[in-house]
């Protein structure tokens, strides 16, 4: 159950509302985020919910007996939205594209993919400094100086900045050059991170896991929003499979079952979902008649040169090319 309590709720109605928790043997988390103060209840006791809900106090209250619930549709039916500022905003009717290469290689790479966003109307920027790699000899990102040289050139031309953090004591560091953290899929289920995440008042794009199923990308979900970050957005960016084919198996039904069972808003990483850069803009489209409320995407000046995953960038062109056809399906849908 999921209690709303009033903005203004006095400290002796709060406290008569835990005395009927303890009556009817429910245990109690609050949970207080950037936009409401909740009660979540766990309990197995039957009990007429309209004792709850006529306490002074409480706003709003309802029953959610999946595992995940502030983030379930069944509590929310509206969609929600992330506003990161200047007219930026995520879900709700808003489709976002967040788009940049695979790694933060340069000062140069990056102002070259800044001009390309602006040409194209694209207003956030992805690129990772912290990169998770699977050999230790690979790139594995300029770290925080990058983030900083990132910062500063996409700040001088209002771009935003999605860039992933991979461990708990790089949230601090980080915090006031990003916009938007991106939980990897091999983090998924860090719940130590998820945690902290969920203390910060800065979005978050959690990414499933490769092996993790929808079930478990809400209760993920739930782990940031339940520690007060209700600024959060899911992303689908392929399952691993049998097949061999490809990198990863996007997960299209992932769309339109996230949608269902969740208000937040659902991004498709359609490059690391089929990791092949020739069919990534049809991922990307499938994606948003599914329903997508966003698309990221890896872009670069010449992917063939890029340091991590050029297989799946795609080059200005085809990108510019994307983004036209985004603005044609759009008008259809
Ligand atoms: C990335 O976005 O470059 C990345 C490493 O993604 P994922 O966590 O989905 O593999
Ligand atoms: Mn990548």
């Amino acid at each position: 159950m999921i209690i709303q309590l009033e903005h203004k709720i006095t400290v002796a109605d709060k406290a008569k509302i835990y005395a009927a928790l303890e009556t009817i043997g429910y245990k109690t988390t609050e949970v207080k985020t950037q936009k409401g103060n909740y009660l979540v209840c766990i309990g197995k006791n039957e009990f007429d919910i309209r004792l709850i809900g006529s306490l002074p106090g409480v706003e709003d209250v309802h029953r959610v007996s999946d595992a995940y619930k502030l983030v379930s549709r069944k509590w929310k039916t509206t969609d929600s939205s992330i506003d990161l500022g200047d007219g930026v905003t995520i879900g709700d009717g808003n489709f976002a594209l967040m788009a940049g290469p695979c790694s933060i290689e340069s000062e140069e790479q990056v102002e070259k993919i800044v001009a390309h966003l602006l040409e194209n109307n694209i207003k956030i920027m992805r690129g990772g400094v912290f990169k998770p790699r699977s050999s230790p000899y690979a790139f594995r990102g300029m770290g925080i100086d990058g983030l900083k040289m990132f910062h500063k050139v996409c700040r001088a031309n209002g771009i935003k900045i999605i860039t992933e953090v991979m461990q708990v004591s790089q949230i601090s560091e980080m915090h006031d050059y990003v916009d938007v953290f991106q939980v990897g899929a091999r983090n998924s289920q860090n719940f130590n991170l998820l945690d902290e995440l969920g203390k910060v008042d800065k979005a978050v794009l959690i990414k499933r896991g490769m092996s993790g199923t929808i079930d478990e990308l809400l209760q993920s979900a739930e782990y940031i929003f339940s520690n007060g970050n209700e600024k959060l957005m899911l992303c689908e960016r392929g399952i691993r499979s049998y097949e061999t084919a490809y990198r990863n198996t996007f997960d299209i039904n992932a769309i339109p079952i996230l949608k269902e069972k969740t208000h937040l808003p659902v991004i498709a990483d359609p490059s690391h979902g089929i990791g092949i850069r020739e069919h990534v803009p049809l991922i990307a489209l499938a994606a948003m008649i599914a329903g997508a409320d966003g698309v990221i995407y890896e872009v670069h000046e010449k992917p063939e040169e890029a340091t991590s995953d050029g297989q799946q960038t795609l080059n200005f062109m085809e990108s510019e090319m994307l983004v036209k056809k985004f603005k044609v399906q759009s008008l259809k849908v």
